[in-house]
C-alpha cells in the first residue's frame, strides 16, 4: 500500500540509494538492466535527478515566487516576477516546475537521464531541449531509448510526457518513468487528495492562489 505521504514525497522509506540518487526499490533491477543494455552500445546511461522530496520541491517553488530563481515564459525568456499578478506567477512556474506534491519525482519511479559518456565529467547537464533534440549532445542516447521503448525492450521504462496537452507541461525527452511502478502512484493521485495536502502547507508561497485555481491546475499540469 502506498501512503499519501509516499505519494507526495514526504516518506522516503521505499527508496534505495543508487549512484548518488534515490530510486524506488521496485525499479532498481530494471534500471540496472537498462543501464547495462545502454552500456553494450557504448552509452553510459546515468541519472541527473530521480527522487525529489516534497520539501525540496517546496523550496524550489518558493524561490521562484520570490524571484530568487529565474522564472521563464513558454519560450524560455526571462520574466520579471514584480510585473506579474499572482495567478500569472503560479502558471509561469508550472510551465517548467512541478507543484509541490504533484511531481512524478516524488515517487522514486521517474528519472531524468543523460549519457555520461557523451560529455566531459565537469559538464553541467541543464535538461533543456537543445541537449536532447536532433543534433543535441544526448540525442543519440534518446534515439536509442525511443527504439528500445518501441520494441518494448526498455525494461519497463517509458516516456510519460508524450502527447502533452497544449498549455500544459513542457515536453521532456530526458524524463523516463518505470511504468508499472509509477502507475500505482498515479492511480492514487487525485485533486482532492493533493488539495488537502497543500491546504496544510502554511509555508507555501501563493498557496491561496494555487488553491483558488486548483481544478484548472490539476487538470492541466498533473492529471494529463
Ligand atoms: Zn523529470
Amino acid at each position: 500500500m502506498i501512503s499519501i505521504d509516499q505519494l507526495v514525497g514526504k516518506d522516503d522509506s521505499a527508496l534505495i540509494a543508487v549512484d548518488k540518487q534515490f530510486l524506488h526499490r521496485d525499479i532498481v533491477d530494471d534500471w540496472s538492466a537498462l543501464q547495462a543494455a545502454a552500456s553494450s552500445v557504448e552509452f553510459d546511461l546515468a541519472a541527473v535527478s530521480a527522487y525529489r522530496s516534497f520539501e525540496r520541491q517546496l523550496v524550489i517553488w518558493n524561490e521562484k515566487v520570490e524571484g530568487q530563481r529565474p522564472l521563464l515564459d513558454a519560450n524560455g525568456e526571462l520574466l520579471d516576477v514584480a510585473q506579474l499578478d499572482d495567478r500569472s506567477i503560479v502558471f509561469a512556474i508550472l510551465r517548467w516546475s512541478a507543484l509541490p506534491g504533484g511531481s512524478r519525482h516524488h515517487w522514486g519511479t521517474d528519472i531524468d537521464v543523460y549519457d555520461r559518456a557523451a560529455v566531459p565529467s565537469d559538464f553541467n547537464v541543464q535538461l533543456i531541449d537543445d541537449e536532447v533534440e536532433r543534433g543535441g549532445v544526448f540525442a543519440p542516447l534518446h534515439d536509442w531509448l525511443d527504439d528500445q521503448i518501441d520494441k518494448q525492450q526498455a525494461n519497463g521504462f517509458y516516456r510519460p510526457y508524450q502527447g502533452v496537452i497544449d498549455g500544459g507541461v513542457a515536453p521532456e525527452r530526458w524524463h523516463l518513468s518505470h511504468q508499472v511502478t509509477a502507475e500505482h502512484f498515479s492511480r492514487l493521485l487525485n485533486a482532492e487528495t493533493l488539495y488537502n495536502v497543500l491546504k496544510k502547507e502554511k509555508d507555501m508561497r501563493l498557496r491561496d492562489t494555487v488553491l483558488e485555481n486548483f481544478d484548472e491546475i490539476f487538470a492541466r499540469y498533473i492529471a494529463y
